[in-house]
């Protein structure tokens, strides 16, 4: 069992221990690669697994075009748009609903971009749980269809992610539902550092030089550096990767804090780039990626639009990947990063591919289930009607 035995504040983020050791990394069990491989290091107690759709095990390709073509030898691509949601939001979705599973929760809420809200719908239509999202009325109609075809209820804010994380953590205490909000629970860093678990036993238990990120609220960073830590803690990896973190040019709040400069308001308009998935004004445990980022040695790039545009394109020409434009930044960020010096491309690179392009038909939008509100009184009726 994953026993945690205390946790610590990483710059304000919770940061949970175990017991460390070698014998937490299974080599018994091929034939089960998802995220509960590695429950050894999760925080769940014994006993069968509840949540009923395999998550994880995402392969890690090695693009032998892509190579060719950017001239990267070893560059790898970890491809998390297989999740079945489509993004790696599914990984920190289904260990919250496996909690709250066990503890007979019902509900379950996030406020999201865009994918952990579609992750959160779907995973909680698999478990038989009631979703209640919380977007920006600019969240993509695409999006949105996917939430109410799971059969979520989705609320929108006007005042944008920001006002629908505070709406949504709200309810969560007043309702006493999973609060699935990135970054706020720890489970969902819990979740997402399998990939870095992953990774290292798809390069035959060796780290990668540099591993590339798209980041938004932070959780997906931050975990990798947590599962590369607890590999050194366990005695199984003696260095950690460097880790390059990629922001839109156009939201790049963590960009400008790692220079130490602030932002212009041109640099800070979620509405003004392509990458919505990773486009947040005030980052959940910025802070936290800005540590780690730090002690790994690695760096904070922005890329353009174009440069994110252009990515699509080469990762499904190249690679045969079809990413959104958040999901391919890390390859854009590749670009920026050799071009400034901040890796090589005759490293061992690992570009985390995080979300695939959205496919969602008009039919399939239940206008319904989608309202806008503005005060919590007006969710509870809404849901209670
Ligand atoms: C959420 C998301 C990210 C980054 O997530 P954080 O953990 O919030 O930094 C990257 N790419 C895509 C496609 C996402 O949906």
């Amino acid at each position: 069992m994953g026993s945690v035995t205390g946790s610590v504040d990483l710059a304000g983020c919770e940061w949970l221990r175990y017991d460390y050791g070698p014998a937490r990394m299974a080599r018994d069990r091929p034939d089960l690669f998802t995220m509960w491989r590695y429950r050894e290091l999760l925080p769940i107690p014994d006993g069968p697994m509840r949540y009923p759709v395999p998550i994880g095990g995402t392969p890690l390709l090695h693009a032998p075009a892509l190579r060719q073509t950017l001239g990267t030898p070893y560059l790898w691509i970890k491809d998390e748009t297989r999740n079945p949601s489509a993004s790696n939001k599914d990984r920190a979705t289904a260990l919250v609903i496996e909690d709250g599973l066990r503890r007979g929760v019902g509900t379950i809420t996030t406020a999201s971009t865009g994918n952990a809200a579609v992750a959160t719908a779907f995973g909680a239509a698999a478990a038989g749980m009631r979703a209640v999202i919380f977007v920006s009325t600019d969240c993509l109609p695409e999006k949105l269809a996917l939430m109410t075809q799971a059969g979520a209820w989705v609320f929108q804010v006007r005042e944008g992610y920001a006002a629908a994380v505070d709406l949504s953590r709200t309810a969560a205490r007043t309702f006493g539902w999973l609060d699935r909000n990135t970054g706020a629970n720890p489970f969902t860093i819990e979740a997402k550092k399998t990939v870095a678990f992953e990774v290292w036993e798809q390069l035959d238990r060796r780290l990668p030089d540099v591993v590339i990120v798209p980041v938004g609220d932070g959780p997906t960073l931050v975990a990798l550096e947590k599962g590369f830590t607890e590999l050194i803690s366990c005695g199984l990896a003696t260095r950690r990767p460097r880790l390059i973190g990629v922001q839109a040019e156009r939201c790049q709040p963590l960009v400008r804090a790692w220079h130490g400069e602030p932002a212009r308001p041109t640099e800070l308009d979620p509405r003004a780039t392509v990458a919505d998935g990773i486009a947040v004004i005030r980052p959940a445990i910025g802070d936290a990626v800005l540590e780690v980022v730090r002690r790994s040695g690695g760096a904070m790039v922005s890329v353009t639009d174009d440069a994110l545009l252009s990515a699509v394109a080469t990762l499904a020409g190249r690679a045969g990947v079809g990413a959104e434009p958040a999901g391919a930044a890390a390859l854009a960020g590749l670009e920026s990063a050799v071009d400034r010096g901040l890796a090589s491309r005759l490293e061992t690179v690992v570009l985390l591919i995080t979300g695939r392009e959205v496919k969602a038909g008009e039919a399939t939008y239940a206008p319904d289930r989608v309202s806008v509100v503005e005060s919590l009184d007006e969710v509870e009726r809404e849901l209670a009607e």
